[in-house]
């Protein structure tokens, strides 16, 4: 017996002694990926950075605000905003096809020389988020103002994209004024309602594409970008490329009783029934995966972790479980694993003493990839299992299915990697899951891959500037985001 049982903490030993090595050499594996960085590059010079800096001021000052009632929108604004475009880069008008689409959104055509080669399409949009009531006299600088200074661009859509939108117009125009022509047709769309779902703007243009028959190798908008000090274990800057999108879906759950006196309640009432079926919603959360684009996230930064993460990181085989339930419990990192329901509204009653008939509740759902609204609809009729509770879809035309997974190994996406090292050196690059929705959406099905790139870096606190008040963009930030678009379009266009 004691030898028996000898020989059993002998071979669980021998079992954990491989275990720790196979562990170990994984973990210095994984050092070996590190990215090589690239060695030659086309010399790019940028004139005068506050030339940059003061087109993109300017272009902060036009109200393009989409507010949630269209109709208190200042479409003036839009027109001018859209005219300043034409005055600011005149050879980009001359020598590429514009297209107005929907009287607001604008798609520029850029021939390329090989029609056989698929196009590529950037997306951006220059609409902006209003600046909350009450905050006017907190921002430092005048949120339309377009003010550069202390190094910084300052103003509503700094960031948030109309950045974008001209960064991509200094690039088309670089190459334009050296009398450059790409070989592959390259296609920018700027949308005008983004902030309210791009329905009339990316949708349209989209539409459009398809009608002409027209269907990118790839698209790249905003959606990620490059962030500091948001990834445990790492330091330094990591560039998130999103290759997927998380779905939107909003759910109403309603029920009708009785009613009646508060002095004589029944044991069951609208709002007792409604508030244990929300209960049970949040109690009954869908699956939690570390699958798809937060693993690849993971093992494509395991090589720049310190020891514990990358010793995780490079062995999810192993720790997939536990590293699981760390991140459900961190309502960021969550987001990134399931379908998540958020209980958004909840109304009955309307006095005091007096049983509501009627009780109604809203819970809005990003759909993880996989997850479609029918699944889940299903999935929450099975939880509340209440056949008086009716749920249907509380804003259909808000409804977006997650997007498709785009694929990380295809031209597009190692053009934009190869660019990101090519302008930051070598810093780590990985795939990773878009949680916000973005105007991408809407090219579903006509672009064949979607990636979602901002081309700046972001601190926490920078982020917290999107659709915040004092939103701006350091200038030395901004060049980059335009030395990366201009060295991108010659990467993806050649
Ligand atoms: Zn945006």
């Amino acid at each position: 017996m004691k030898r028996y049982f000898i020989r059993t903490v002998q071979v669980a030993l021998l079992f954990i002694l491989i275990l720790a090595c196979v562990v170990l050499f994984r973990t210095e594996q994984a050092r070996w990926k590190k990215a090589v960085s690239v060695q030659k590059k086309e010399p790019i010079s940028l004139a005068d950075k506050q030339e940059y800096a003061h087109r993109l001021g300017k272009a902060l000052t036009f109200k393009t605000i989409s507010y949630q009632e269209e109709e208190n929108n200042k479409w003036e604004e839009y027109k001018n905003f859209i005219k300043y475009l034409e005055e600011t880069f005149p050879q980009v008008h001359l020598t590429l096809k514009r297209d107005i689409v929907n009287e607001h959104s604008l798609l520029f055509t850029w021939e390329g020389k090989n029609p056989s080669l698929p196009p590529a399409l950037f997306l951006a949009h220059y609409d902006v988020v209003p600046v909350e009531e009450g905050t006017e006299n907190q921002w430092k600088y005048p949120p339309f103002g377009g003010v550069v200074a202390e190094e910084y661009i300052w103003g509503r859509g700094a960031i948030d994209v109309k950045c974008s939108v001209i960064a991509l117009l200094e690039s088309v125009n670089y190459w334009v004024q050296q009398g450059y022509q790409p070989e592959r047709t390259l296609l920018f769309a700027f949308g005008h309602d983004e902030e309210v779902g791009g329905r009339k703007g990316a949708k349209k243009i989209a539409e459009l594409l398809k009608e002409r028959g027209i269907s990118p190798e790839f698209s790249l908008d905003e959606g990620m970008a490059i962030n500091e000090g948001i990834i445990p274990g790492i330091d330094g800057p990591v560039a998130l490329i999103g290759v997927a999108e998380k779905g939107y879906l909003s759910l109403e759950l309603s029920i009708s009783t009785q009613g009646g006196h508060s002095s004589t309640p029944s044991d069951e009432t609208s709002i007792g029934l409604l508030a244990s079926a929300i209960c049970k919603i949040e109690q009954n959360l869908m699956p939690a995966k570390l699958a798809g684009p937060i693993r690849w996230m993971l093992e494509d930064l395991s090589p720049y972790m310190n020891f514990p993460m990358r010793m995780v990181c490079s062995n999810l085989w192993l720790f997939d479980k536990v590293l699981t339930r760390v991140f459900a419990s961190i309502p960021s990192a969550n987001a990134a694993l399931r379908t998540t329901f958020a209980p958004t509204l909840f109304h009955a009653g309307e006095k005091e003493n007096v049983l509501p008939t009627h009780a109604y509740a809203v819970v809005n759902i990003r759909m993880l990839s996989g997850d479609t609204t029918e699944k889940v609809t299903e999935y929450i009729r099975k939880i509340v299992n209440d056949k008086r509770i009716e749920i249907k879809e509380f804003s259909p035309e808000k409804t977006d299915e997650a997007s498709p997974i785009s694929d990380r190994n295809a031209e597009g996406y190692k053009a934009i990697a190869h660019t990101i090292h090519e302008v930051w050196g070598n810093i780590p690059v990985a795939s990773a899951l878009t949680l916000g929705g973005t105007d991408s959406v809407n090219y579903v099905g006509v672009a064949k891959n979607l990636y979602r790139f901002q081309p700046l870096k972001f601190t926490k606190e920078d982020l917290e500037l999107i659709h915040g008040t004092n939103e701006r963009l350091h200038v030395d930030n901004y060049m980059k985001g335009i030395e990366f678009f201009i060295r991108l379009l010659k990467n993806v266009g050649k």
